[in-house]
């Protein structure tokens, strides 16, 4: 019996880093170097860290606008601790906490583990922020299904600050709750899950929220404005169905609905025919059900 079981069993998260510098992996790798991490954010090519540059330099600006704790430089500071690297090896050599998040398609996923188990240290916990897939069917793949979990971000990680927490059965508990710790020293509302669940607790209830709306407003019930109206006032919510839709962007719920059964695909072809044709994709394309 070891003389202080529970000094023994903790771990201890100073240094992370992100695979994949896309959307999430930026805000990802920026969140946890402004709340003091040391991180390393890791993308394939050069070319890669170019427009990952890019991104975090357009993420010291958003802090800066939206996040009064931002100023007086302390964006730029931020930037200054996250170094990028192309090469795997290098990038993990130190990691106490990978973080995943490279594109949302399995074999990619599982080549990604698969390198990762080579490099990496055994100590080294992996996190995927897959929105979609499973943590078990990837746990194979990372030599150390114990140390694997989820660990799920909403898009804006800066104020919609959810951090999704879901393991396997094989995850060891303790490497779940330094986790959890992990998401709450980054400013993160942890959210932990029982057991693994698609889409999370986030997910389950927006898309068919997003679902039910969509089939209104393609059966003729009512248009998007009046819907969303519906709900806010109605419920107090501050935004409609549409409006998040907007926001999201048009294209991931119309991926989703277009691999469902048939209504789900007619709802997909609706969206396709007076949106997404049209240019109409959500905030980021200055239109979308609204115009910005
Ligand atoms: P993205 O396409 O913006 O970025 C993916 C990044 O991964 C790119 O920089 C790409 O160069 C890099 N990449 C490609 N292959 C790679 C590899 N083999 N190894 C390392 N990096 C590689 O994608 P995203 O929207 O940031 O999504 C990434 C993950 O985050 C997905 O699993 C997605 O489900 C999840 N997620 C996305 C959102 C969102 O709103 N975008 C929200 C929550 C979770």
């Amino acid at each position: 019996m070891p003389p202080n079981p529970g000094a023994l069993a903790m771990i201890d998260i100073q240094k992370v880093t992100v695979l994949g510098t896309g959307v999430l992996g930026s805000q990802i790798a920026f969140q946890s170097a402004f709340r003091g991490f040391d991180v390393v954010a890791y993308d394939i090519s050069d070319e890669a860290l170019v427009q990952a540059r890019s991104r975090l330099d357009g993420l010291v600006a958003t802090y800066e606008k939206e996040i009064p704790q931002a100023a007086g430089g302390k964006a730029a500071q931020a930037l200054g601790q996250i170094r990028l690297s192309a090469d795997l090896a290098d990038a993990v050599a130190q990691a106490d906490l990978v973080i995943e998040a490279v594109p949302e398609v399995l074999a990619i996923k599982q080549q990604t583990y698969e390198a990762l188990a080579r490099v990496a240290s055994d100590k080294t916990i992996f996190a995927t922020n897959s929105s979609t897939l499973l943590p078990s069917a990837l746990k194979d793949f990372t030599g150390r299904p114990d140390r694997f979990l989820a660990l799920h971000f909403a898009n804006s990680i800066w104020k919609f600050n959810t951090a999704e927490v879901m393991g396997t059965s094989d995850t060891d508990p303790v490497v779940f709750d330094a986790v959890i710790k992990f998401a709450t020293d980054i400013g993160m509302a942890p959210i932990p899950l029982r057991k693994e669940k698609a889409g999370y607790v986030l997910n389950s209830l927006l898309v068919p929220f997003l679902n039910a709306a969509t089939d209104l407003a393609a059966g003729g019930y009512a248009g998007p404005p009046d819907i969303d109206k519906v709900w806010r006032i109605a419920t107090g919510a501050p935004m409609g169905p549409f409006q998040i839709y907007d926001i999201i962007g048009l294209s991931t719920p119309y991926n989703i609905l277009s691999h469902g059964d048939e209504h789900a695909r007619s709802l997909a072809a609706w969206l396709k025919e007076n949106y997404i044709d049209k240019g109409k994709l959500g905030v980021a394309a200055g239109e979308g059900f609204y115009r910005y």
